[in-house]
């Protein structure tokens, strides 16, 4: 007998061989039908693995992260035996699931793979899974392996094959398809139920372009066809929200191929938005008690080996800029931390002085490949709201407090509702992989999960997640479609004080090291303004849209009375635009709507003879005529509602 923990911690006794499958039914026949992957002992095991010792054993459905990832690469064989079938030929290379479903790399004989060619792909693939095809894992020696892909001529497998130890080596079968693969497969072809195939991309051969390019057929699939249905609708959705798309037609940022790639430049509506961001952050955390710093775009080579950032970035990153004098070098910076360490050290501390709080909006440069580049979410240039705070460790946990509330403020002013909190703690077991004390780690995790349980955040542990160098708490941010954005990280740090150097006086008149602490609510400006677009598609907050109002004269005749309305806006101090246009104000209204314009309003000879406007929200909302004070409250009213006092 073999005794298996389950993950709600109640131990059962099994015969010797039995499998998750087993254990499943075990408990219900409903979970038996549901479970479509499992982990054992830390491993991904395959439904109907024989389990031959004691362990502990985690059972997954469609509903779990895990069981998605099992069912979305099970459904790469079926895609990849449909190619097979489709292109005889092609040599398949490796298919893993993804964040939202898989893909498959694939080198064709000749020809291309396009979007008309989907349809036939889906098809095929539908019928293979319908067939119920049990997925068998099959331990090969490698010499057998080896020879199976040689002679069917695939180059890649082959080299996949010789990095890997005789004994370790397995195939997938299904059908008549058989694929090298580890495993981690749903019971059986026919629990998918609707597979699209998505889009191709090329690919680099293990993303190197000095290699053959491949062909990526990226994909998805679902146990209902009802969910396949909903989620093409959300993508419809994401499509009209993309932020590159409303960036542009906002007039909101750009890029030019002359300046380089994955360097967003700001236009004049976009510059204006994100100073607002700026300046709405610099207010609260000035009330917090940070001082702004401002340090330089480059450091010497010599600061980021200090901090360790040169090991983490420098050979993958740009290269450093030399000088004419010999062997000096700089780094553009991928970090301000230790700008900001080096800020701390421009003199000696007392205890009575801390915490010390820098905030900096600081521009890091990051070296991405050019195809991870993504609009403002993946870029070579970015500003972090950035701020270290140096603390004692008894001060960590009301500083780790005050961080959650400013982080809770500008989340809650931007209208995000829907988040949930990670703290990252260590992995017990396995002390050896992390630096500072055992008490100062103790006291950095209880300070996070009370100030996380204090301030009412829906929070989950995630046990091993910390870095090396310290705990951190991250918040979850769930947009308007749903999708998780990770937002705001707040990362307690012993390392760099010690690298660095850093020390303030105690009360024992004697040297102690401070606790660091890194946060960026925003993270970086170009991604949360990214997100905030997605989010809102476009209708920004009142305080934060670039025009709040358009005024739109009925005709010619009331022209200089829609002029006298702009002025009594621009003194009130709301944003506001003048279309005088010889356009009908239908067009007008229709062209303001695609601006995003929260106010229209529109002036006719009745608005002049009573000194009024008749005021028209975005989405077509009327809210009659009204006088331009009763407006002004109206707006101020609107933001004081979403915006806060800190
Ligand atoms: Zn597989
Ligand atoms: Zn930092």
């Amino acid at each position: 007998m073999i005794e298996i923990t389950l993950p709600d911690g109640t131990i059962k006794e099994y015969s010797k061989g039995s499998t998750a499958m087993d254990v499943a039914l075990s408990i219900s026949e409903g979970l038996a039908r549901n479970v479509i992957s499992a982990k054992f002992n830390d491993t991904v095991v395959e439904t109907v693995t024989p389990l031959n010792e004691d362990g502990s054993l985690i059972l997954y459905t469609w509903n779990n992260p895990e069981g998605k990832k099992a069912f979305w690469h099970s459904t790469s064989h079926i895609v990849a035996q449909a190619l097979e079938e489709l292109y005889p030929g092609i040599k398949l290379t490796i298919g893993p699931a993804i964040d939202n479903g898989f893909y498959y790399d694939v080198d064709l004989p000749e020809g291309s793979i396009s979007d008309k060619d989907f349809q036939a792909i889906e098809k095929k693939a539908i019928e293979i899974a319908r067939g119920k095809h049990a997925f068998k894992m099959r331990a090969v020696s490698k010499a057998d392996a080896l020879a199976k892909y040689k002679s069917e001529g695939n180059e890649y497998k082959v080299e996949l094959i010789e990095n890997l130890e005789d004994g370790t080596i397995t195939f997938c079968d299904h059908d008549s398809f058989t694929d090298l693969c580890r495993g981690g497969h749903i019971p059986n072809t026919g629990i998918v139920k609707a597979i699209k195939v998505l889009s191709v991309a090329g690919a680099y051969w293990r993303g190197d372009e000095n290699k053959p390019q491949l062909t990526r057929v990226y994909g998805i699939s679902f146990p209902k066809q009802k969910e396949l249905t909903e989620y093409l609708e959300l993508l419809e959705e994401a499509k009209k929200r993309d932020h590159r798309k409303l960036g542009k037609e906002l007039e909101l940022f750009t890029f030019s191929q002359k300046v380089g790639q994955g360097l967003p430049l700001w236009l004049p509506k976009g510059a204006a938005l994100r100073e607002r961001l700026e300046q709405f952050l610099k207010k609260a955390q000035k009330k917090a008690g940070y001082e702004m710093v401002v340090s330089p775009h480059i450091g010497q080579k010599e600061l980021y080996v200090t901090s360790g950032h040169y090991e983490k970035y420098g050979a993958d990153s740009f290269q450093p800029i030399n000088t004419p004098k010999d062997g000096e070098e700089f780094l553009l910076k991928p970090m301000n931390c230790p700008h900001h360490c080096e800020i701390y050290n421009h003199r000696p501390f007392s205890y009575k002085e801390l915490p010390k709080r820098y905030a900096e909006f600081g521009t890091v440069y990051r070296y991405e490949q050019s195809g991870e580049l993504h609009g403002l979410t993946r870029v070579r240039g970015f500003t972090q709201d950035d701020a270290h705070i140096f603390c004692t460790p008894d001060q960590l946990d009301q500083e780790f407090k005050n961080v959650i509330d400013l982080s809770l403020y500008v989340l809650g002013s931007l209208g995000f509702e829907n988040f949930t909190a990670q703290v990252s703690v260590r992995d017990l077991d396995k002390p050896e992989k992390y630096i500072g004390s055992l008490e100062n780690w103790e006291k950095a995790e209880n300070a996070i999960i009370n100030a996380a349980k204090e301030k009412g955040l829906d929070f989950v542990i995630e046990k091993g997640e910390a870095a090396f160098y310290g705990p951190k708490l991250d918040f979850m941010v769930k947009d308007a479609l749903g999708r998780s954005w990770q937002l705001g990280t707040i990362q307690v740090d012993y390392n760099l004080p010690e690298r660095f150097d850093l020390t303030y006086k105690g009360s024992d008149n004697e040297s102690h090291r401070p606790v660091m602490i890194h946060r960026a609510p925003f993270g970086s400006m170009e991604r949360f303004i990214a997100l905030l677009l997605e989010h809102t598609g476009g209708n920004f907050p009142l305080w934060l849209i670039p025009d709040q109002a358009i005024v739109l004269p009925v005709s010619e005749k009331n022209e200089k009375y829609a002029e006298k309305v702009l002025k009594s806006l621009e003194n009130n101090e709301i944003r506001a635009l003048l279309d005088n246009r010889n356009e009908t104000v239908g067009k007008k209204i229709r062209e303001a709507e695609m601006n995003k314009i929260p106010f229209m309003l529109i002036v006719g000879e009745n608005d002049e003879a009573a000194n009024t406007i008749s005021v028209r929200r975005h989405g077509g909302e009327d809210l009659g005529a009204i006088t331009i004070d009763n407006f002004a409250n109206l707006v101020d009213t609107e933001i004081n509602s979403t915006l806060k006092s800190f």
